[in-house]
């Protein structure tokens, strides 16, 4: 059980991860799964809920980071349209692996998150939108939805209230792109998996163009524990503007790889050293991916910042997804980016002219300077395509495509400039 003591709390999340057979409702019920559901769709309003998840100042874990509360706020009421709830489940971020975690040994935990977003929002129809890699996971999530329609928990009069949601889990075809929230909507509605331009932004014309709320997995596993502890009880683990417990992925080279949850705040160093086991070797790390491969590179100087929203941004990355891969002194980092170019050329949805081109540019550069075939002014050729590529597209993909690339150029140029072949005068 979760502690009502903030100072107590060690995980939301991952409260009973390690429990066997945790995916199972009986198991689940157990150890406290919707417990405090009966109370939340007797006595809580949608506004009140809302207010507490405002209150929590949770942000959302998939990656932007956006307010949850806000988000919920922005949905416009009486409508004469349906309002749909998302979880985004898509997971493809390079170097991110917790939410598959939640799914595949604590599937309820998210379903009871779902129910109670889905209460606050008066959502009839709910979606699991699941990337089509994680075939056990999407799985035991049907299971488990399958024992909760049957123990009167979704579907019609839940629990002899009034309230009827139906959830479905949604198998995406494996595109990155359809992480972002528009592409993952479009993916939904059966057409390619395209962002679309925002605004309008998917809370006022979404899904069918509904009003939609989109929600990571971490999110929404959130809140059962926010609206039964109270929102002050989670603003007050972590530090201000970056509250709660936080998932991150640690890889790379070091001893113990894996999901760990810990406040947020706590430093890269702890989080490498104290959970992560350090660096193979008792090496230093030399460069750290701090929020996913979109993310800005950090280095050893960074080891003692903290991983919240802000500290991340002020050391010139982001938080990002919490995926935080590791490099010591043995990484090739040209081979690197010049693998995460290939991922994001070959991930781009082709709508943008600089993304669609410049991932492809990029890739091609990096290729020949690793083969030591470089040109003179590919270095300035990179950084041009990099720079027009960051913030001018429809989506965030370029600029994400762009941040490997424009890392290597500003810490490394050497790995670069020697891979370039001087042409003899
Ligand atoms: Fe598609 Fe790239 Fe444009 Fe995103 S930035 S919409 S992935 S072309």
């Amino acid at each position: 059980m979760i502690p009502s003591d903030p100072s107590q709390v060690t995980a939301i999340c991952f409260d009973n991860i390690d429990v066997p057979n945790m995916c199972k409702l009986e198991v689940a019920r157990e150890h406290g799964a919707y417990a405090f559901l009966p109370t939340l769709l007797k006595e809580f309003t949608s506004e009140k809920i809302i207010d507490e998840v405002k209150t929590s100042n949770i942000r959302g874990r998939g990656g932007a980071g956006f307010p949850t509360g806000l988000k919920w706020s922005f949905v416009p009421r009486n409508t004469g349209k349906p309002t749909y709830l998302l979880c985004n489940a898509d997971e493809g971020e390079p170097g991110t692996f917790k939410d598959r975690d939640i799914m595949r040994f604590d599937p309820h935990l998210l379903i009871e998150g779902m129910i109670m977003a889905g209460f606050a929002l008066d959502v009839r129809d709910a979606y699991i939108y699941i990337r089509g890699e994680f075939v056990h996971e999407a799985n035991v999530l049907n299971e488990a939805i399958a024992e909760a329609y049957a123990a009167n928990l979704l579907g019609e009069n839940i629990l002899g209230t009034d309230y009827n949601m139906n959830l479905t889990v949604h198998r995406g075809a494996g595109a990155y792109v359809c992480g972002e929230e528009t592409a993952l909507i479009e993916s939904l509605e059966g057409k390619p998996g395209r962002p679309r331009f925002k605004p309008p932004f998917p809370a006022v014309e979404g899904f069918y163009r509904c009003p939609t709320v989109v929600n990571n997995v971490e999110t929404l596993s959130t809140i059962p524990a926010i609206l039964e502890h109270g929102g002050k009880w989670h603003a007050s683990i972590g530090v201000q503007n970056s509250t709660g417990m936080k998932i991150f992925s640690v890889s790379g080279h070091v001893n113990k790889p894996g999901n760990y949850e810990v406040p947020m705040g706590t430093t890269l160093r702890t989080l490498i050293e104290q959970h992560a086991g350090g660096l193979q070797h008792g090496s230093a790390p030399k460069v750290i991916i701090p929020g996913g491969s979109s993310t800005p590179w950090l280095l050893a100087e960074h080891y003692d910042v903290p991983l919240t929203y802000d500290d991340m941004v002020e050391a010139g990355s982001m938080l990002g997804s919490g995926a935080v891969i590791v490099m010591d002194e043995t990484a090739d980092l040209l081979a690197l980016t010049k693998r995460l170019s290939h991922f994001y050329a070959h991930e781009s949805c082709g709508q943008c002219t600089p993304c669609r081109e410049g991932t492809g540019w990029m890739e091609r550069i990096l290729n020949r300077i690793q083969n030591g075939q470089g040109q003179p002014g590919d270095i300035e050729a990179l950084k041009d395509a990099a720079v027009h590529m960051d913030g001018r597209t429809i989506c965030a993909l370029a600029g994400g495509a762009a941040a490997p690339v424009l890392s290597l150029i500003k810490h490394f140029p050497e790995l670069l400039e020697a891979g370039i072949v001087e042409k003899a005068a």
